[in-house]
């Protein structure tokens, strides 16, 4: 099954429709903004290492209709099957706060933006999303950012305006998630929802924070990227995130250096390590920035033949190095592959989620069937597909002036 991205006006439309039903006594929002999940090219686990990731946006985006309210009351309503109404005060969001995970995501940017110093009142808001949940392409951050753009403009805090200034939203998105929802994630995700431009991915230095906008047109070459939802989520593996992330701060800390990135000898530190696991989660992390400098190098080159070959190195070490692949991911790389894919990768955190597939645009259904297949041979439930183009930040949606 491909999950269909809406347009602009369809996403819009159910937020109002979502919206109207939920508060019937108001006279509409004041508007709806949106903001897009993402997949990342190449750069996997480096984020918290000071590395390199490549994210992209999708075309999917979570849609949020918002009024402001001149009292301090929050109510909250998601389409999302588990994520009921909910309606509190805007002080009881904090990060010690018991509140439903949906509502410290979607609420949390308020927190956290209060935090750095911007006044804030109460809302209403209806959210909708096509960006599927919990599967690796960040549903989090695309309701992260379109609420945070809806709350700078109907606050008026004009952090929306131009990238530089985006730089605080993002910052202020990645606290809802990290200290709000308590999720310890890199910024990836928020950087990709709200610093993303179309037909470019967009290359985040995760040390310095500086972006890039990498041209990354593949319809011009024709191509396109299958993203492979495998429905996997091996929720056992909790904690998994941290202990990876703990080995490398270990490390660099052993070096004297704040982040892997900025090891002054890599492969010095490999032979001095004699730990066998800290040797491999480290070399993942050090081959997998060479591998994006790489990656970006072809992309600005028009080398797209090239592209291939390091997804498929990049999943190897995902896969044997830091071990953070599944079978269900596994096969649908190599069932993709096989299916005659340039190269394929498992993408964002892993341990279920998804996997993307560099394919020529004619080989789109053959793939998909192939990639059904294997999950039918395996007796595991089928996977869903995206396509994804490489699409627009977040932003308001003004129906009137959208392209049809
Ligand atoms: P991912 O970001 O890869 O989709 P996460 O586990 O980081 O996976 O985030 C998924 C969680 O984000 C959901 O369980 C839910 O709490 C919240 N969420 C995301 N989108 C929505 C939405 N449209 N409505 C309600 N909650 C949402
Ligand atoms: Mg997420």
């Amino acid at each position: 099954m491909k999950i269909p991205a809406w347009s602009a006006n369809e996403g819009a439309r159910r937020a109002r429709e979502l919206f109207a039903g939920a508060f019937p006594e108001l006279d509409g929002p004041d508007g709806v903004w949106a903001s897009p999940g993402r997949i990342n090219l190449i750069g996997e686990h480096v984020d918290y290492n000071g590395g390199i990731c490549l994210p992209v946006a999708l075309p999917h985006r979570t849609y949020v209709a918002l009024r402001r309210r001149e009292d301090t009351r929050l109510r909250l309503v998601s389409d999302e099957s588990g994520a009921a109404r909910w309606e509190g005060e805007l002080s009881s969001v904090h990060p010690e706060a018991e509140i439903p995970a949906w509502v410290a995501y979607a609420a949390g940017v308020a927190w956290a933006l209060q935090r750095k110093g911007h006044a804030l009142g109460g809302f209403d808001a209806a959210v909708v999303s096509c960006v599927p949940l919990g599967a690796g392409l960040s549903s989090s951050a695309a309701l992260e950012c379109a609420m945070g753009l809806a709350l700078d403009e109907v606050y008026g805090l004009g952090l929306a305006t131009s990238p530089a200034v985006r730089a605080e939203l993002v910052a202020a998105c990645v606290s809802a998630e990290n200290d709000v929802v308590g999720a310890p994630t890199g910024g990836m995700d928020q950087a990709a929802s709200l610093l993303t431009t179309k037909d470019h991915a967009l290359q985040l230095d995760c040390l310095t924070g500086a972006t890039t906008q990498v041209p990354f047109d593949l319809a011009a070459q024709g191509l396109t990227i299958l993203v492979i939802d495998t429905q996997a989520k091996h929720s056992l593996v909790d904690g998994q995130y941290g202990q990876r992330r703990a080995v490398c701060e270990r490390v660099a800390a052993l070096e004297g250096v704040e982040t892997l990135r900025q090891l002054p000898d890599p492969q010095g530190t490999l032979s001095r390590l004699n730990d066998p696991e800290a040797v491999r989660r480290v070399r993942h992390v050090v081959t997998e920035i060479e591998r994006t400098q790489e990656f970006v190098e072809l992309l600005t080159e028009g080398e797209y033949g090239e592209l291939g070959a390091l997804m498929n190195a990049s999943h190897a070490s995902l896969r044997d190095d830091y071990e953070v692949s599944c079978a269900e991911l596994d096969t649908a790389v190599e069932a993709a592959r096989a299916a005659g894919a340039w190269g394929a990768r498992m993408t964002g955190g892993g341990f279920g989620g998804s996997a993307i597939a560099l394919i020529e645009q004619g080989n789109l259904e053959a793939t998909m069937a192939a990639v059904d297949r294997a999950f039918v041979d395996n007796g595991w439930i089928a996977p869903r597909f995206l396509e994804a183009t490489a699409s627009e930040a977040g932003r308001r949606i003004n129906e009137e002036e959208e392209a049809l």
